[in-house]
């Protein structure tokens, strides 16, 4: 399904000469002095677009620091007088909007708490009918993708038309290497529904951890996205909130410096020929892979009519973990990993299932069901 969204190009709203398009700043706006010479610093690098700062912060524990709050957008206004960067803030209530207008904020981010919300996504689209001021829409902490959609359609359907999203992961419980699981397919799936949206990468909040910001960031380019988000501080060690992932703008030049920018289109005619082999190659696979599934389902079928003749149930446990491990194996050899081989096992299984479960009881109603492993 394409989203109907409303939006004009990246180029509408951000200078976007310099490659590849970095957003930086402190997570917070701590004091005066430190925000204007985070950002002379994120200036003279010569790499920075614009400069973000968070004035009012939402943290998950009370009594924590909160934001510096309205002072800190006139420290901001100064650091764009003096940088000529623009400015980014979140706002997550209409005052926000309203504040952040008024002092010639360039940019509102929508936070991910705020998007999982949406009487909070609500009020925020409300507060800028009329304002022709780029948006942009942090995914929910939760990994539902419509959230995200529908924070993008409140916002769009308020008449702001220079819109981006922001990928910065997803709250997931136990032990990670990541503060916020990327969960990359879910941003690839963004990107099916509204392929002409810009989505802007934060691996700042993804990692939790500035030592793999680069490596997420690289990833995200990867993946055709088109920019990133980075929390530069000018002393991390000291920072306020979210030191840990912060970096100074000598380490953010060093990330940027490293990072391989790729083209989604080919130039080259030898290279796009090239592609064009190995894709028809894959594409005939594909024809296959499909073709010998349907094949498998119609067998499973066969066999669901032979388990409803002689009343067998549908699952027998040992015979599903021998063919779990006698292909998991198999996979092995081939150089497909267990997990791999496991997951796409587990995929067309549970719709063998399903199809004999159809056999077995003809003629009743079935709730659609996810499909997921029995
Ligand atoms: C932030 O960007 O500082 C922030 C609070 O991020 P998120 O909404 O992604 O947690
Ligand atoms: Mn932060």
């Amino acid at each position: 399904m394409k989203l109907n969204l409303n939006i004009q190009p990246l180029s509408s709203w951000l200078n976007l000469s310099k490659e590849p398009l970095v957003i930086a700043g402190p997570c917070s706006a701590e004091t005066e002095d430190q925000l204007v010479a985070t950002a002379h610093l994120l200036a003279k690098t010569g790499k920075i677009t614009a400069l973000r700062a968070g004035i009012w912060k939402p943290r998950t524990r009370p009594g924590e620091f909160e934001g510096i709050g309205s002072i800190g957008l006139e420290w901001l206004k100064r650091a764009k007088e003096e940088t000529g960067l623009p400015t980014a803030v979140e706002v997550a209530t209409a005052k926000h909007v309203e504040e952040a207008l008024n002092a010639g904020v360039d940019i509102l981010w929508v936070g991910a708490r705020s998007t999982a919300n949406p009487f909070t996504v609500q009020e925020i689209a409300d507060a800028l009918r009329g304002h022709d001021v780029p948006v942009m829409v942090k995914n929910p902490v939760n990994p539902d993708l419509s959230l995200w959609i529908g924070a993008l359609e409140r916002i769009n359907n308020a008449g702001i038309t220079k819109l981006a999203a922001i990928h910065r992961g997803f709250s997931s419980h136990g032990a990670s290497t990541f503060r916020n699981e990327p969960m990359w397919d879910l941003a690839i799936s963004l990107k099916t529904h509204a392929p002409d949206l810009p989505i802007i990468n934060d691996p700042s909040h993804i990692t939790g951890n500035r030592d793999l910001i680069g490596y997420v960031a690289q990833k995200a380019f990867d993946l055709d996205m088109q920019g990133v988000m980075i929390e530069s501080h000018i002393d991390p060690s000291v920072a306020w909130t979210d030191a840990k992932q912060q970096v100074t703008p000598a380490a953010l030049v060093d990330i940027i410096e490293n990072i391989t920018l790729r083209k989604p289109e080919v130039k080259s005619p030898a290279i796009s020929d090239k592609l064009a082999e190995l894709r028809s190659k894959i594409d005939k696979i594909d024809d296959l892979v499909i073709q010998k599934v349907a094949e498998r389902m119609t067998i499973a079928e066969q066999i669901g009519k032979y388990k409803k003749d002689n009343n067998i149930t549908i699952l027998q446990v040992n015979r599903w973990e021998e063919i779990l491990k006698k292909t998991t194996d198999y996979g092995k050899a081939l150089k497909l990993s267990a997990e791999f081989t496991e997951k796409l096992l587990e995929l067309i299984h549970s719709e063998s299932i399903r199809r004999q479960g159809e056999v077995l009881n003809e003629g009743q109603e079935q709730p659609a069901e996810k499909l997921t492993h029995v």
